[in-house]
């Protein structure tokens, strides 16, 4: 029997570099295991939790999302590829789940925690930046997992405390309801966190630092031209650091096989910047183009990529709807 996996994205933009090497290039890993029976949710309920104001950023990113996921060979042959908003059944859990967690054990949650922080740093005001949608957003997640039977939930560690805050609902409801949802366990994998071209730690839309999976060739060229390099290289023929140089990270991250000559002529002052960067650029460029093709495709077949949406999210509602009709009749709520 296979096991489910679930798994979403924010439609908050397009796919870095970043989101690639974290945790998508995994994705395409996990689609082609016999073993999982893979949903993949473009989140876009949760994405309005920031973008409440605006929902037409949202709706056009979904479409941007699922091209770009299309793009690196995501297969929905292989994947159900479903939109959050179209499964109301979701919103049904939440409602219900919202009745099992107190919004003490909530503020609580390090994840919830850290970015109450952060809004805070950013708006300066926790009262007027922190909804009650946004103190909640465990709560609608674990509606998504146990929407889909999710038994595999592939996460980085920093996402532990929001699969262990479905577990909890998860047990509240069975005690109270029944033995009736299973009850998800993490399937730990290492997201490296990318770094920025400006050598930030993170690499990020919010921080102008990103290369993006759809950036055109000029694109690519001005970003890495600009990007951060040892700062005491001064002359084209100055011995330097790789390894506090971010041309270098990227020709390692890209794994150009040219590496260990990229790193020794640097060290003896045999290789210049401006040459580096323009190397970089070239392979950047080969390593982009089979997935820029991919998405010309999609973009010139819209009514494709609408297709797949659409189909994908039907199969993952027929799931959903039994789970919300055991739910129902476990609640007694099934007039
Ligand atoms: S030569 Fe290349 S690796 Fe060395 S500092 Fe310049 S850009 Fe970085």
């Amino acid at each position: 029997m296979k096991k489910n996996i679930l798994t979403g994205i924010r439609p908050t933009g397009n796919l870095h570099l970043g989101h690639y090497f974290g945790a998508s290039r995994n994705w395409i890993k996990l689609q082609d295991n016999p073993e999982y029976d893979f949903h993949l949710e473009i989140a876009d309920v949760q994405a309005l939790t920031d973008h409440f104001d605006d929902p037409s950023k949202v709706r056009e990113n979904v479409y941007e999302l699922a091209m770009d996921l299309l793009s690196i060979g995501l297969d929905p042959k292989k994947v159900h590829l479903f939109i959050q908003s179209q499964i109301p059944e979701i919103a049904e859990l939440t409602v219900f789940y919202s009745n099992l967690v107190t919004m003490a054990r909530l503020y609580r949650n390090p994840t919830v925690k850290t970015e109450i922080k952060q809004k805070k740093a950013l708006f300066g005001n926790e009262g007027e930046s922190v909804t009650y949608g946004f103190v909640g957003y465990p709560v609608s997640q674990a509606a998504d997992i146990t929407a889909f039977n999710g038994e595999l939930i592939p996460v980085g560690e920093d996402q532990l405390p929001l699969i262990e805050q479905c577990r909890e609902i998860v047990r509240k409801f069975n005690s109270i309801y029944g033995d009736l949802l299973k009850e998800p366990e993490p399937l730990l994998s290492s997201t490296p966190r990318i770094k920025g071209l400006d050598g930030s730690e993170k690499m990020g839309k919010s921080l102008g630092n990103a290369i993006y999976l759809k950036d055109s060739e000029e694109e690519i060229s001005k970003k890495i031209m600009n990007a951060i390099t040892d700062p005491n290289k001064i002359k084209k023929d100055d011995p330097a650091n790789p390894h506090i140089c971010m041309v270098y990270y990227y020709h390692q991250l890209i794994q150009n096989p040219n590496l260990e000559t990229v790193c020794e002529e640097c060290k003896k002052g045999h290789r210049g910047c401006v040459q580096c960067k323009k190397e970089l650029i070239q392979k950047m460029n080969e390593f982009l183009d089979p997935i820029r093709e991919k998405r010309k495709y999609y973009e010139n077949h819209q009514e494709e990529v609408e297709k797949i949406l659409k189909e994908g999210t039907e199969s993952a509602r027929a799931t959903a709807k039994e789970t919300m009709k055991k739910v129902r009749e476990a609640m007694k709520i099934n007039y």
